[in-house]
């Protein structure tokens, strides 16, 4: 996602809404309050729109988005920053955490690593909060991180015409074994354990990649050393149960596939209510601290799912209350947006028979 933001010059703006996360259900958010003709800015730590979507599964196709047989993860964060970003005045802050909350004069203020930010509402649409890659027990990847080691995959492109050793056993790795055989040289999947933690669908498909010669398996083995002129050129692995059996492949390039930690992060502190890692809210999506309400993979409540179709819903009910909030006259329920268009960018249709 090149979409980098640098529009940072509202320091000094209150606005309606700060929503906390670029994720598909903060950037829901923005757009929700877009229509509702509210002001509403958006922070993320990541460098690119899109959350989880960018950050860990840019090539998938998802399935489950309603009105969208398929989407690819990437595409899905366009069409949203295009819906929402192109049609709104929503000020984007990246690489900017959220580090602690105030209330001043009615206004709720947030702390960040780039400076203060006010608003009269405060959306937390935070994921999973801050996740970063686990790192290979037991085998120091650092020298080699920017050199051939990876443990995001941006464009699959990256890899395109490369020898990629994927390593790992669980979901992502298999699934960009799967992904990536269109275009890397060759893939080879390297697991310290016997038997894979992968969906059986996808681990047949390795499977049969395996057993057509399209892919090397190198299971149970471990990497012991990685050699290459600035860059990785060759990797050696052990048998996990006989270190004296060796193997060493040619690579170009490394893929950690070893899964994330999650944590909440700074939000731990704020005196949210927390529940499994996760922020209570009630079923207007309101969170215990004033002004303050919650939406897609951060909140936790009795029957939730945690998928972005019902994110977006989630998104919905929270602006709905945080505008009626600030502006007690305003409906909880939305106009249609047949009749309504979007305001400021598209007019809506004053002859549909529900206008
Ligand atoms: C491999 C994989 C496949 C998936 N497939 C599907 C699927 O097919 N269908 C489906 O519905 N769901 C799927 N999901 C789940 C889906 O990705 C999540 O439900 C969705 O991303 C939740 O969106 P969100 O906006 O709530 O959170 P996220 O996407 O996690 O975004 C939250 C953002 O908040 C930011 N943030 C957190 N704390 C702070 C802070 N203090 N300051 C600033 N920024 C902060 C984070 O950096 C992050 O960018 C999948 C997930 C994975 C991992």
């Amino acid at each position: 996602m090149s979409e980098r933001s640098e529009l940072t010059d509202d320091f000094d703006e209150v606005r309606d809404v700060t929503v906390i996360g670029a994720g598909p259900v903060g950037l829901s958010a923005a757009f929700w309050a877009g229509m509702r003709e509210a002001s509403s800015r958006v922070i993320d730590s990541l460098p690119d729109l899109g959350g989880q979507l960018t950050a860990l599964y840019p090539e998938k196709w998802i399935f489950d988005v309603p009105g969208h047989p398929r989407v690819l993860a990437k595409e899905l964060v366009e069409l949203m920053r295009r819906q929402t970003l192109e049609q709104f005045d929503v000020p984007v802050h990246l690489e900017t955490t959220a580090q602690r909350i105030s209330w001043e004069d009615g206004l709720v203020v947030l702390h960040t690593d780039k400076g203060d930010l006010r608003s009269r509402t405060v959306v937390i649409a935070g994921g999973h909060g801050a996740f970063e890659p686990k790192k290979l027990p037991g085998y120091d990847m650092t020298p080699w991180e920017g050199r051939g080691a990876y443990y995001l995959v941006g464009e699959k492109s990256e890899f395109a015409g490369k020898r990629v050793l994927i390593v790992g056993g669980g979901d992502s790795a298999c699934d960009w074994v799967v992904n990536l055989l269109d275009v890397a040289e060759r893939v080879s999947l390297v697991h310290r354990r016997e038997g894979f933690r992968a969906h059986e669908a996808t681990v047949a498909q390795v499977m049969e990649a395996h057993a057509g010669g399209r892919i090397d398996l190198h299971v149970p083995f471990q990497i012991k050393a990685i050699e290459g002129n600035g860059h990785v050129e060759r990797v050696r692995l052990f048998h996990s149960e006989d270190e004296s059996r060796e193997v060493e492949l040619e690579a170009d390039a490394i893929l950690l596939q070893l899964g994330f930690k999650t944590a909440l992060g700074p939000l731990k502190e704020w005196g949210l209510e927390i529940s499994k890692g996760a922020i209570v809210v009630d079923p207007l999506m309101k969170t215990n601290l004033d002004a303050v309400w919650a939406c897609g993979d951060i909140t936790t409540f009795d029957g939730k799912l945690k998928l972005i179709a019902t994110g977006f819903g989630e998104a919905a009910i929270a602006i709905s209350q945080a505008i009626h909030h600030i502006r007690p006259e305003m409906k909880i329920q939305p106009k249609y947006s047949t009749n309504t268009g979007v305001p400021g960018a598209v007019e809506g249709d004053p002859t549909s028979p529900s206008a």
